[in-house]
C-alpha cells in the first residue's frame, strides 16, 4: 500500500470510527481497498455495529476473520454472525453481496497482509492475494452454498463462544454449509459429540484428535462417526482405556473389530498417531490391511507391539512410502528386530525421521537394524535416546551413517560405559566418553546437531546431556 493510500486509510479510519452512524452510511461508497484496513480497525476496536455492516457488505469471496481472533470474544462473534445473517436475508446492497466463505479458523491468513496494509505488497497484491485466498481454503469451500469454516476444540464442555456458534449454526444448517476441518475432542460428553456432528458434518473433518478417556464400548459407539470422516488426513488417538490384549473378552473383541473396520473408510489418511493404545497389540495387521491410502506418518508410542505386529509392517503397500516412523516407549527388548530391518529396507527412499526412544534396545538389536539404516539416505532426524547401548556399538552405528548426509538432528543414549554398577552417571566419564564419540562421529562425516543423554533422573526428572558441553541434571549442581 502506497504512502498516500495509507494516509487516506488513516483519515477515513479516524472520521468513520468516531461516528458509527456516518461510517455505516458511507460503507457502500468506500473504495474496495479501504475496507480491509477499516475492518481490522473496527474489529480490534470492537465497533460492533460497524463490524456487522462491514461483514454484510464484504466485497471479497472470503472473510478470514478467525485470523484476527487471537482470543475468542463472544460479542465480536455475535456481530460477525449477525452480519452473515443480514447478508443472507438479502438486506444488503446487491453490489456488495460477494462473500461466499466465512473463515473462523484461527489460522494465519495472507489476506490481511496483502489487503490490509500490513506490508507493502506492491501492485500485484490483488492478483497474488486472490490466488492465495483460494490456496488457503479447503477445496470444498469453493463450491455451491455459503460456507462457514471453523476449527473446534471441544474440551470437557463447550464454552460460551462455542455454544453460541453451535446454536447459531444448528438453526441455519439447511441453508449454510458448516465445515470443521480440525476437531479436537478432550473428555467431551459423548451425547454432545453426537449433536456437534449433526451440525458440523463429519465428512469435512480433515484432522481429528481424540483424547477421550473412553473405554472400549464407548469407542465402539463413536467408531461409525469416525468412519464417516472419510476425508480425514490426520488422526491422533490417545487416552483410550489401557486394556491388555489378554483381558479382552469376546464382547470387547467386537468393539475392537468395529473400531478397526472404520480405517477402511478413510480415503486419504496420511498421518496416524496412537499413544497408549494397548488393545491393538496383535491386531496391527488387521489395521494395516484396512488402510486405503499411503501413510506418511506412523506413530505408535507407548503401545504394546508383538512380533507379528512388527512382521506385518512390511506386508502392506500403504506403509511403503512412510516418511516418519515413531515407536518410542514401545518395549522392543524381547523382540527380533529383523522384521523392523526388513521394513526399513522397504522405506529407504522415503524415511525422514526415525524415533526409537525408550525401547529397551540392546546392542544386538540395534546391530540388526544397521544394514537398513545405512541406506536410509533421506533421514533428517534419528532418536535412539533411552536404550542400553555400549560405546563400541555406537561407534559401529556411526560408521553405518556415513552416507546419511541429510541428518540435522541426532539423539543418542549415553553409552553404558558412562554409568556405575547401580546405573548412576559418572560425570567425568560421561564427558570423556561422549567427547570421544563425537570425535568418532566427526571422523565419519560432518554432523550438525548431536546430543548424548542419560535416562531421566528419578529425583528431578531431567536428563544429563552432552552436546559439545556437558550439562548434568540439577541434582549435581
Ligand atoms: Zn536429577
Amino acid at each position: 500500500m502506497s504512502f498516500q493510500a495509507l494516509k487516506l486509510v488513516e483519515l477515513a479510519r479516524q472520521s468513520l470510527l468516531s461516528d458509527e452512524a456516518v461510517a455505516i452510511s458511507a460503507l457502500q461508497y468506500l473504495p474496495e481497498e479501504l475496507i480491509p484496513p477499516l475492518f481490522m480497525e473496527a474489529f480490534t476496536g470492537r465497533h460492533l455495529k460497524v463490524l456487522r455492516e462491514m461483514v454484510a457488505a464484504w466485497p471479497y469471496p472470503c472473510l478470514p476473520v478467525g485470523a484476527l481472533m487471537e482470543t475468542p470474544h463472544l460479542e465480536t462473534l455475535k456481530a460477525v454472525l449477525d452480519g452473515v445473517d443480514k447478508l443472507l436475508t438479502h438486506k444488503v446492497h446487491p453490489r456488495s453481496r460477494k462473500l461466499q466463505v466465512l473463515d473462523l479458523r484461527t489460522v494465519q491468513h495472507s489476506f490481511w497482509n496483502t489487503r490490509a496494509g500490513r506490508e507493502d505488497a506492491g501492485s500485484s497484491a490483488q492478483a497474488v492475494s486472490d490466488k492465495q485466498i483460494v490456496k488457503d481454503l479447503p477445496r470444498y469451500a469453493l463450491r455451491r452454498r455459503f460456507k462457514v469454516l471453523a476449527d473446534l476444540s471441544l474440551r470437557f464442555s463447550a464454552n460460551e463462544y462455542q455454544t453460541y456458534l453451535l446454536q447459531w449454526a444448528e438453526q441455519r444448517k439447511h441453508f449454510l454449509q458448516l465445515c470443521c476441518s480440525k476437531m479436537q475432542i478432550v473428555a467431551f460428553p459423548v451425547d454432545s459429540i453426537r449433536n456437534v456432528l449433526k451440525i458440523f458434518q463429519p465428512q469435512y473433518i480433515e484432522e481429528l484428535e481424540l483424547y477421550s478417556g473412553w473405554n472400549l464400548p464407548t469407542l465402539a459407539w463413536f467408531s461409525p462417526y469416525m468412519g464417516q470422516m472419510r476425508n480425514l488426513h490426520k488422526l491422533f488417538l490417545a487416552s483410550i482405556q489401557k486394556i491388555k490384549v489378554e483381558n479382552i473378552s469376546t464382547d470387547l473383541e467386537k468393539c475392537v473389530t468395529r473400531f478397526i473396520s472404520q480405517f477402511s473408510k478413510f480415503n486419504s489418511l496420511q498421518h496416524l498417531y496412537m499413544n497408549g493404545i494397548y488393545f491393538l497389540s496383535h491386531r496391527m495387521k488387521q489395521l494395516f490391511r484396512c488402510l486405503k491410502s499411503p501413510l506418511e506418518t506412523l506413530s505408535m508410542t507407548d503401545c504394546v507391539l508383538s512380533q507379528c505386529d512388527l512382521n506385518s509392517l512390511c506386508q502392506y503397500q500403504s506403509l511403503c512410502q512412510l516418511k516418519h516412523l515413531n515407536v518410542s516407549s514401545v518395549e522392543l527388548f524381547d523382540l527380533h528386530l529383523t522384521d523392523l530391518r526388513v521394513f526399513l529396507e522397504s522405506v529407504i527412499e522415503t524415511l525422514q525421521t526415525l524415533e526409537l526412544e525408550h525401547c529397551g534396545m540392546r546392542d544386538s538389536q540395534l546391530s540388526a537394524l544397521l544394514p537398513a539404516l545405512s541406506q536410509c539416505s533421506q533421514l533428517t532426524k534419528v532418536n535412539f535416546y533411552d536404550n542400553d547401548i555400549s560405546m563400541p556399538m555406537l561407534k559401529d552405528l556411526f560408521h553405518h551413517t556415513a552416507n546419511l548426509s541429510q541428518l540435522t538432528l541426532e539423539l543418542y543414549p549415553a553409552p553404558l560405559e558412562c554409568f556405575d554398577d547401580m546405573g548412576v552417571v559418572l560425570p567425568e566419564r560421561f564427558s570423556l566418553v561422549c567427547s570421544q564419540l563425537m570425535d568418532a562421529l566427526r571422523a565419519v562425516r560432518q554432523p550438525k546437531k548431536v546430543s548424548f543423554a542419560t535416562y531421566f533422573c528419578h529425583e528431578c526428572c531431567s536428563r544429563s546431556i552432552y552436546d559439545l558441553e556437558t550439562s548434568l541434571c540439577p541434582c549435581w549442581q
